[in-house]
């Protein structure tokens, strides 16, 4: 990996996910799985005590805590840098226990214009159901996001580290400013960029994150996780008023155990995908494509992509490709699964390229108006680079596909 400057050294984050230890039964090396729904209370007492919240450290019922995900908990905990972690059953679990929990009828949350299509739909058509509000704005810009604050009403400022699918990231500083004057909680999902970006470093309450994708990095799960404080997640799976206990959305210890094995070769796999897409990415810019990504020196937020970001890590392995229109960003796409270049698929962070078009697909439900409005293209064809494959064959056949679909000179 070359450029932009790349701070290389130490990787802290490497060191600890591995000094994270759990034996299994007899020494092994990996964790036991705990099956178990219920466990015993030899002292009926306890069981009170534990309802009551008296007394800690018992295993009570596994909604509420399991030893296999709490031991994924305290793994991804150490990653992210927080008290604490909750594994749940997916990455919007996650995030709508994490709103559930923060806010009420009558509150406010401000967040970016462009987000998960699935996070948008959910505060633009279930929050309101339930009397909250939402403003969208530009979340690298703090003077809107001010303007937008509702004092006394807005709660929380909801971030992702880089956002999908325009790939910009927010000016945390600012909004560490902000939520603090205003006493707000800042929820940011790092899904889009593990590791490379730890969002309590910079000033984050609430980490979430759809493990469904490089976390897991196999396309084979649906999972999420919650890092934050210790009092965050004991209020998430309290059982008279936790958003997690109370809704549900739990993980299971088997998903667990899978994920608490393939933490140890995130730091490994998140290279080689930033090392995929920053050659890829380079070679299109040198041939001309409308390629966005934040490895690239071009980017519009180059400074502040290199302030905030971990680059031992790289720069990850989205990239944006503008084509124009859907039809030709479909073709295209149709045109690279043909030459074994990715698979059409949506989802991210599996080990092969995996390409769909979000204006037509996961971010279709935001309407067209505000789509050119925030200048989010018909034509863009989003692309998560995957981590196998020799980079120069990729590139061939990349361009053979692009200059077979497009226009001559675009
Ligand atoms: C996929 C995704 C989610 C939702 O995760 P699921 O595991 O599918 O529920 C949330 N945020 C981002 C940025 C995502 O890419």
């Amino acid at each position: 990996m070359t450029s932009p400057e790349q701070k290389m050294g130490p990787r802290p984050t490497d060191q600890r996910i591995r000094d994270v230890q759990d034996f299994g039964e007899e020494g092994g090396v990996v964790p036991v799985i705990d099956l178990a729904a219920t466990s015993t209370f030899l002292n009926p007492l306890d069981m009170e005590k534990t309802f009551h919240g008296e007394l800690k450290g018992c295993y009570l019922y596994s909604r509420h805590s399991n030893p296999t995900v709490n031991a994924f908990g305290r793994k991804f905990a150490a990653l992210e840098g927080t008290e604490a972690a909750l594994g749940v059953a997916s990455g919007m679990a996650a995030i709508s226990c994490v709103i559930d929990q923060l806010v009420q009828a009558g509150d406010h949350i401000v967040t970016q214009h462009a987000i998960y299509g699935g996070t948008y739909a959910l505060f633009k058509n279930v929050l309101p159901r339930r009397g909250v509000s939402v403003t969208f704005v530009d979340l690298g810009n703090p003077a809107e996001v001010e303007k937008a604050i509702q004092p006394g009403k807005t709660k929380v400022i909801y971030a992702e580290s880089l956002s999908n699918p325009l790939l910009r990231t927010p000016d945390f500083s600012g909004l560490k400013a902000l939520k603090e004057k205003y006493h707000l909680k800042l929820v940011v999902d790092g899904t889009f960029a593990p590791l490379m970006l730890l969002p309590t470093e910079l000033g984050a309450d609430v980490v979430v994150h759809s493990c469904t994708k490089y976390i897991s990095g196999a396309s084979d799960m649906i999972a999420g996780v919650i890092a934050s404080s210790a009092e965050m997640i004991a209020s998430l799976i309290d059982v008279n008023s936790g958003s997690v206990m109370l809704g549900g959305a739990v993980m299971d210890a088997r998903i667990a155990h899978e994920l608490y094995l393939r933490l140890d070769h995130l730091p490994v796999r998140i290279r080689a995908h930033s090392e995929a897409a920053q050659f890829l990415a380079e070679r299109m810019r040198e041939s001309g494509v409308k390629v966005t990504y934040p490895g690239l020196k071009n980017h519009p937020q180059r400074s502040l992509i290199d302030a905030q970001f971990n680059t031992v890590y790289g720069y990850g392995g989205m990239l944006t490709v503008d084509c124009g229109t859907s039809n030709l960003a479909m073709e295209l796409a149709s045109e690279l699964q043909k030459e074994k270049f990715g698979l059409y698929a949506v989802s991210l962070g599996f080990s092969r390229t995996l390409m769909s078009c979000p204006a037509v697909s996961t971010s279709s439900e935001i309407p067209e108006e505000e789509q050119k409005q925030i200048q989010l293209s018909p034509g863009l064809l989003r692309l998560s680079i995957g981590l196998i494959g020799d980079h120069e064959v990729l590139w061939k056949r990349f361009l053979k596909s692009y200059q077979k679909v497009m226009p001559k000179g675009q």
